[in-house]
């Protein structure tokens, strides 16, 4: 099948806001040259890039749906340590408890950030908190990629990936965790800002094989989730499959995004992932029309 742009979208995206290495109007301007239908900035744990996207100007050949990616407790009933991710879409950018909770985790990040320094330096490495910054840019939130790219670029690593196989990763010697909220308080703060909760790439919980149980769904749905992210970058066909079936079985919304990250992420692509992914522009009317 060829890559019908126009009729394409990609949902998840993040920018300098968070650990993107493009700005929101680079990437409204990527993806008008790219001829998306719709975009939404989902920057981890800030509105922020949806925000200055809607500043900047949005295209008028183009959709947006605003948008953020939130950092949750992985619930008991998904065996495994993966992450557990909620997209919030459509939600109002002024929602005070919305608000309040992400600052909570932009200073938990704050908070954490130096304890990730500290033990780099410990490990021998020469790296200063304003090297680390300038790598998020000035307003940016600085994030374990950040700490990769720094230490890259000092010749610490011989890849931006070995800084986390090595230093970053989860039970590495750099690791330290983070600040997340509870997975039920996530959905329900998202829908008190009138948006739509969205459990990011399943895939990436950790469950064998990716495969998510009818228990865990519902019990998920009870939380009141609303949509699955069926379409991501690292999903296999057959996953793309699963989680579309459970989509259709327990009624939930299918959304779909590459997960770009610019540099950070190189071998993926805005809407387009790995060169395969499509990601149907009826998932965004059906987002952005749910009532
Ligand atoms: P943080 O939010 O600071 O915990 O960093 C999470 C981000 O780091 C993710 O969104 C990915 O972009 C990146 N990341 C996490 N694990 C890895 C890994 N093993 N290799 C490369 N990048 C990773
Ligand atoms: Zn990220
Ligand atoms: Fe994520
Ligand atoms: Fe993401």
């Amino acid at each position: 099948m060829d890559f019908d742009p126009p009729a394409c979208v990609d949902l998840h995206i993040h920018t300098s806001a968070s650990d993107g290495t493009y700005s929101p109007p680079e990437i409204l301007k990527l993806a008008l040259s790219l001829q998306l239908g719709a975009i939404a900035i989902t920057d981890h744990d800030t509105l922020d890039g949806s925000r200055e996207a809607l500043a900047a100007g949005i295209p008028q050949e183009m959709g947006f749906i605003t948008g953020v990616e939130i950092s949750a407790e992985r619930p008991s009933f998904f065996p495994g340590k993966g992450s557990c991710h909620i997209l919030g879409y459509r939600v109002n950018l002024d929602d005070r408890n919305l608000n309040q909770t992400l600052e909570r985790l932009q200073n938990a990040r704050k908070d954490r950030n130096p304890r990730i320094l500290e033990r780099l330096q410990s490990l021998g490495f020469d790296l200063t908190m304003d090297e680390i910054q300038q790598a998020a840019g000035p307003k940016g939130q600085i994030g374990r990629p950040h700490f990769a790219q720094v230490m890259l670029s000092k010749g610490y690593v011989p890849s931006f990936n070995a800084a986390f196989d090595d230093y970053l990763a989860t039970g590495k010697p750099a690791y330290v965790d983070k600040y997340r909220v509870a997975c039920p308080r996530a959905i329900e703060l998202i829908r008190a800002a009138g948006g739509i909760p969205v459990l990011a790439h399943p895939a990436l919980l950790g469950t064998p094989d990716g495969r998510l149980e009818d228990s865990a769904v519902r019990a998920l749905k009870d939380m009141g989730l609303i949509g699955i992210e069926a379409y991501y970058t690292e999903h296999t066909t057959a996953q793309q499959e699963h989680y579309l079936d459970l989509a259709r079985k327990h009624g939930l919304l299918v959304t779909g995004g590459s997960d770009f990250h610019g540099k950070f992420k190189p071998r993926t692509e805005l809407g387009r992932g790995r060169g395969t992914l499509q990601i149907p522009i009826d998932l965004y009317h059906a987002l952005n029309n749910y009532a």
